[in-house]
């Protein structure tokens, strides 16, 4: 296309939000640009987020195991020892090869790959700083933007992250030697992933969370207390209710001051490396979006409607950089959904049924509501539980920590929640998701034959117990 001949569909930004969308819009036969400016495909997901966090996460997981772990399975190694430089390789190589995918399948799907920061310069038009020198100006039917998100600093610049010593998750992923010990500051999702990852490699690890609970925003309470008490047998230390105030480099350690979340007594924690994973935010620098005409709201995301439209009706807004959980799979959806959008007039996401992962061990998955969530809402709900040391499968894997949790309406059975804390819950809870999506009620998941030995006999078990009894508890 040329500057005369408009694309049909012109997409800001090739994360998982931006990529999935132009590969659906090409698939749909419109005629498709995606341009980005990192220089790789994936987003924040694939480069310094999803993936290389999972790399990290699984092996640093097989190398506490290996140390930890396989003497009481009957298997005798000696002298396992750490190789960071390979594992950081490892993590990588499993990012360049995914990223290089991406690449593939836009040449396969004939998506024009614009390689460059894109500006608005009208509501239809485009100047593209292309990273190989000199501006492409496009134009557009449709506008997609998935410009997604960015590591919120620290409130009031009171921590400067350096991603050295004082890092985000970007350089929490390629710390180059293990820290003696290391402040997480953050109990959310990034502060526990990374928090186990470099506790598993010897880290000594102290999570300050302001909050009174780990796990970040939706985990069930019941969840949430044992989640911290499972990691904190792992050895991390945890500090909730505290809020960190500032830090302070010297001859080599930072010291941060720390104070109880309701004000008063103040104290130093000392470490070698803090992690700053206090959220994030919109991003949307350098696009020029008055000169589309749209706005952001307060908190900086791009507001929309329910069928992903600005004020501007041919430019829809997807992902981290708008409303609702900063996660891929959601990103993914809308992408898909938004396109359609545009080429039909019909779309659909269900925000009741997106799932929350967290890639510990165990992981931590749910979906829908959380029994906090209903007290305070006065629904009538049933629990349904079944406890991992009862499954069979749990028991002969020696990994038997945690549990399935269903909430079910009390009056219809109709399940509203589901909540995993145990092996493999992250894999698990997409038959929660299905049966949500579907609107199945407990009896509904407890009459679906489960293989025998499985870890999945727990899902049914708790499905069971939610309207009558399970049988092996
Ligand atoms: P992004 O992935 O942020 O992509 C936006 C892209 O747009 C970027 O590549 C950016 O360079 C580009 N861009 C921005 N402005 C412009 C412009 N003007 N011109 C051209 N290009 C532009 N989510 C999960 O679901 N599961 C996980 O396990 C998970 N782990 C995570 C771990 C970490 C450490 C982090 C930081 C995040 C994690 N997330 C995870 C969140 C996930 O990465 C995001 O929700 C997801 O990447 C959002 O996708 P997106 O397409 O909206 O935006
Ligand atoms: P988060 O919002 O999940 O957690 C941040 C935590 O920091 C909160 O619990 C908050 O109370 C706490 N906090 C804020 N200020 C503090 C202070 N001064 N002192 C102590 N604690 C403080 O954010 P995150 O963990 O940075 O993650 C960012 C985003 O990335 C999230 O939206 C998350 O969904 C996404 N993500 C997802 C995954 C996954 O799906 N597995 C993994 C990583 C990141």
């Amino acid at each position: 296309a040329t500057a005369s001949e408009p694309y049909d569909v012109v997409v800001i930004g090739g994360g998982p939000g931006g990529y999935v969308a132009a590969i659906k819009a090409a698939q749909l036969g419109l005629k498709t640009a995606c341009i980005e400016k990192r220089g790789s495909l994936g987003g924040t997901c694939l480069n310094v987020g999803c993936i290389p966090s999972k790399a990290m996460l699984n092996n640093s997981h097989l190398y506490h195991q290996a140390k930890h772990d396989f003497e009481r399975r009957g298997i005798d190694v000696a002298g396992v020892s750490l190789n960071l430089p390979k594992m950081l390789e490892a993590k990588n190589n499993a990012v360049s090869g995914l990223t290089k995918g991406i690449e593939h399948l836009f040449k396969a799907n004939k998506v024009d790959y614009i390689k460059g920061a894109a500006s608005f310069t009208s509501p239809t038009s485009l100047s593209v700083s292309l990273l190989s020198g000199g501006e492409q100006s496009v134009e557009a039917k449709n506008i997609v933007i998935a410009t997604g998100s960015e590591v919120a600093p620290f409130p009031g610049g009171a921590i400067e992250i350096d991603e050295k010593q004082i890092v985000s998750s970007t350089g929490a992923l390629e710390l180059q030697q293990v820290p003696g010990k290391m402040v997480v500051i953050g109990g959310g999702i990034i502060g526990l992933e990374m928090g186990s990852v470099w506790s598993r490699l010897g880290a000594e690890v102290t999570v300050v969370e302001f909050l009174d609970a780990i796990g970040g925003v939706g985990i069930d309470g019941e969840v949430a207390k044992q989640f911290q008490r499972i990691l904190g047998k792992q050895g991390l230390k945890f500090k909730l209710n505290t809020k960190v105030l500032s830090a302070e480099k010297k001859d080599g350690k930072v010291y941060l001051t720390a104070e109880s979340a309701k004000g008063g007594k103040q104290e130093t924690l000392e470490a070698d490396v803090v992690l700053v994973a206090v959220g994030r935010r919109p991003y949307t620098d350098g696009l020029n979006i008055e000169a589309a005409g749209i706005e952001k709201d307060s908190r900086g995301r791009i507001v929309i409607d329910d069928q992903f439209t600005t004020s501007q009706k041919h430019i829809r807004c997807i992902g981290d950089v708008t409303f609702g959980p900063m996660l891929a799979h959601k990103a993914e959806e809308e992408g898909i959904a938004a396109v359609e959008y545009i080429k039909s007039g019909h779309g659909h996401v269900n925000y009741n049924a997106i799932p929350s992962v967290v890639y510990t061990h165990p992981e931590v998955a749910w979906v829908g509501r959380t029994e906090q969530d209903l007290k305070a809402e006065g629904v009538k709900y049933n629990v349904g539980k079944f406890s991992y040391t009862a499954n069979s499968r749990a028991k002969t894997n020696l990994d038997t920590e945690g549990f399935v949790k269903f909430i079910t309406e009390k009056e219809t059975d109709k399940i509203l929640g589901v909540h995993i804390i145990g092996p493999n819950a992250g894999e698990q809870i997409a038959e929660g998701v299905l049966a949500v999506e579907y609107g199945a009620s407990a009896e509904d998941v407890a009459r679906t034959c489960h293989a025998h030995p499985t870890l999945s006999e727990a899902f049914k078990e708790a499905a069971m117990a939610a309207y009558g009894k399970p049988i092996h508890m």
